[in-house]
């Protein structure tokens, strides 16, 4: 799949949509996603443009891969997700239920989380 320079991601990206912002550094932006599944619903996406977990593994060059987990742990923990737990969630393509074209990790907390999926 190629990069679509006008997901929504991107959007946000350029500063073109506005987002609840929680983290931001060179590599990474983190903002509250606009319809939570959970009490706490976080989006991390990579700055790069990378569609999928997929594209972001075999592509994302080593400091963008290790900068993008480093801020997944900060952001967990500085939200206070670490001392009960949570869950990332990487959706990916049709089957995995992926809507947004630009890589994306949902953390999702602040409550019980109920089943990795439903049937
Ligand atoms: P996906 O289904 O691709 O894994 O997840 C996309 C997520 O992006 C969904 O949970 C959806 O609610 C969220 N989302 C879609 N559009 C926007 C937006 O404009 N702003 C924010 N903050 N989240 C969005």
């Amino acid at each position: 799949m190629s990069y679509d320079q006008n997901n929504i991601f991107a959007k946000i990206l350029r500063g073109e949509i506005p987002c609840d912002k929680v983290f931001e550094n060179d590599y990474v932006l983190a903002f509250r996603d606009i319809d939570p599944k959970a009490k706490m619903h976080i989006l991390i996406i990579p700055k790069g443009a990378y569609t999928d977990i997929v594209d972001f593994g075999a592509n994302g060059n080593s400091q963008e891969i290790h900068e993008f987990y480093k801020a997944a742990a900060q952001i967990a923990q500085e939200n206070g997700l670490t001392e009960n737990g949570f869950r990332s969630i990487a959706n990916t393509g049709k089957w995995g239920g992926q809507e947004v074209p630009h890589y994306h990790l949902h953390l999702l907390g602040g409550e019980a989380i109920g089943p990795l999926v439903s049937k």
